[in-house]
């Protein structure tokens, strides 16, 4: 079957006035149709910019990258807004952001359900019950609390049953409890999800979990065990707890054995 998603040594470049910006390197990634992902890691590793790429609202500096059968790259700007409209469903990282304020948060969901023609969708009523918003469904998305507005995002952002869920810490403003409940929705609708988070109970309620450090994938967690994932050209991030034993810097002996190396450290 065809991936929901891949990427083939996929790279970010921010160039600013005086500086470029290394954001990605050398992405490698496949995601299954159904699969549920959390992107982990440390502030200013990429996640954000990852999960941008993969809305369609970046373009790759350099590699390749693959919705279902679809090339984002080789997309025009046109074809573009309509698999974005009618496939990816986007809560960005500022919930007010995904919002229009004037709007109550009932329009809100119609006005995303209106850019699409699609049949079995569920009535924009029932996801603001399922994200807890019944009660302040008239009221403009402008007022609602923070913790409201990501709630609304959320259902805005299953407003068309997308293919592609993409949420960038949907949970960061939502107590325990609230948090859960988005968390499970998410999950229970089977859909592909992607979720940066820095919330454990949001990576432990999924599948699979993708460690970005410094631009790259250094891990990756399956049934709650931890990788380290071995990268283009054998490159192999430590994980952060070993830094001590091994210093960036470090000279080591690579020594095989028959299911893998050891790394020793060598006296300088
Ligand atoms: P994360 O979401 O993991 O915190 P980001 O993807 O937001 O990380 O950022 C990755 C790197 O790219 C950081 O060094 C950040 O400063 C830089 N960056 C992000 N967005 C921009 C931008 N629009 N222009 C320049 N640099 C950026
Ligand atoms: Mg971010």
């Amino acid at each position: 079957m065809t991936p929901a998603v891949r990427c083939d040594g996929v790279v970010q470049i921010y160039k600013t006035k005086e500086i470029e910006v290394v954001a990605l390197r050398d992405i490698d990634l496949v995601i299954e149709e159904g699969e549920s992902v959390a992107f982990l890691g440390p502030s200013g590793a990429g996640k954000s910019t990852l999960l941008w790429l993969l809305a369609g609202l970046l373009r790759p500096s350099a590699g390749r990258l693959w919705l279902g059968d679809t090339e984002i790259g080789k997309l025009g700007p046109r074809a573009l807004d309509r698999l974005r409209a009618a496939d990816i469903g986007v809560v960005l990282q500022n919930p007010a952001r995904n919002l229009i304020p004037y709007a109550t948060a009932v329009q809100n969901v119609t006005f995303a359900q209106r850019a699409v023609r699609r049949r079995g969708r569920r009535p924009a009523g029932d996801l603001l019950d399922r994200v807890g918003l019944t009660a302040v469904r008239d009221k403009p998305a402008g007022r609602l609390s923070g913790g409201e507005q990501q709630r609304l995002a959320v259902a805005i952002a299953l407003a068309n049953r997308p293919r592609l869920l993409l949420a960038d810490e949907p949970t960061s403003q939502l107590d325990a409890v609230t948090g859960q409940a988005v968390i499970e929705l998410i999950r229970d609708l089977g859909t592909t999800s992607v979720v940066v988070t820095h919330d454990v109970r949001v990576s432990e309620a999924t599948g699979r979990t993708v460690t970005i450090r410094d631009g790259r994938i250094g891990a990756e967690g399956r049934g709650g065990e931890d990788f380290v994932v071995v990268g283009r050209e054998g490159a192999v991030q430590l994980p952060p707890e070993y830094h001590e034993l091994l210093p960036p810097g470090s000279m080591v002996r690579v020594e095989p054995l028959p299911d893998g190396v050891v790394l020793r450290r060598a006296e300088p």
